[in-house]
């Protein structure tokens, strides 16, 4: 009796959050809070559902205004959550809020947290070879009872895809996280995650570098006031420098665009 109310309570809950989807600049995220979001996946993962999660910030809005294939991969998520204080506030200047700042770099930790006791297992591929191993080592170190089921560094060639898919299916891991950076990663899930049936493939950017102590995480206080971007500008000038400065302009520059654009739905009423 009580596991049919858990999992009717489980089912309905997961009908509330599909339900509750977002379109800012034409893309459509699914709102949802950190909380909801690591329940959400746990349970996603545990039940093999498969499955393509993305992250994204004003950096991937703006990629994907110029590149069509990443405007397809994320027409074609499980799951897409608001990254980062731009997508808060052009969100916000839209009337169409996304609250919630949900980045791979707090979530990931959390949901291995959360499914260490499970039996959760992940594999890591992307960034530098001894990046990839230094942040698996640390995982496992801080969630003593995660599975890392493998690794693979993200600098392999269209030739050794086939051998790195082969890898990915044959170490069956619940979580495939994917750190290839934006557009490099959503594009590659969205090619090879029907290649991978079971296996839920999340991209995670520079969550590698962090978790390997490469790239030092901005204090708390400045990520409380969404401040994470000045803090990353800072860590690394010239390699940020035109994502930030430049791409912060276009991202506005989009959202006012849209802002002024006549919608579908006012042209037919
Ligand atoms: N990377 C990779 N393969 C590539 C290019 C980049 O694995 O062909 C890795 C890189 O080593 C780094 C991550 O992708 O660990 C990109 O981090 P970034 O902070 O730029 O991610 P983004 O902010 O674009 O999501």
């Amino acid at each position: 009796m009580l596991l049919i109310t858990v999992s009717t309570s489980l089912k309905e809950r997961t009908l509330n959050y599909m339900a509750d989807k977002v379109s800012f600049l034409n893309t459509h995220f699914d709102r949802m809070s950190s909380s909801e979001a690591i329940e959400l996946l746990l349970a996603r993962l545990l039940k093999r559902q498969g499955g393509r999660v993305y992250y994204a910030n004003a950096h991937t809005m703006v990629t994907a205004a110029q590149n069509p294939s990443l405007a397809e991969a994320l027409e074609h998520s499980d799951m897409l959550l608001a990254d980062g204080s731009g997508v808060r506030l052009g969100s916000a200047l839209l009337g169409t809020p996304l609250v919630h700042n949900l980045n791979g770099t707090d979530l990931v930790p959390a949901l291995c947290k959360a499914g260490a006791a499970k039996g959760l297992s992940v594999y890591l591929l992307g960034a530098k070879p001894d990046v990839v191993e230094e942040a698996a080592a640390n995982l496992k170190k801080r969630y003593p009872g995660l599975v890392i089921a493998g690794t693979h560094h993200g600098y392999f060639s269209e030739a050794e895809t086939s051998q790195v898919l082969e890898n990915i299916r044959a170490a069956r891991p619940h979580l495939l996280l994917v750190a290839m950076g934006v557009p490099l990663q959503e594009i590659w899930i969205n090619q090879y995650a029907c290649q991978l049936p079971g296996i839920t493939c999340m991209g995670v950017g520079g969550l590698f570098d962090f978790v390997a102590e490469r790239v030092p995480r901005a204090p708390f206080a400045i990520r409380a006031v969404g401040m994470e971007w000045v803090w990353r500008l800072t860590m690394e000038p010239s390699r940020l420098w035109r994502r930030y400065l430049i791409g912060n302009l276009v991202f506005f520059g989009l959202v006012i665009t849209y802002a002024f654009s006549p919608r579908q739905d006012e042209q037919t009423t």
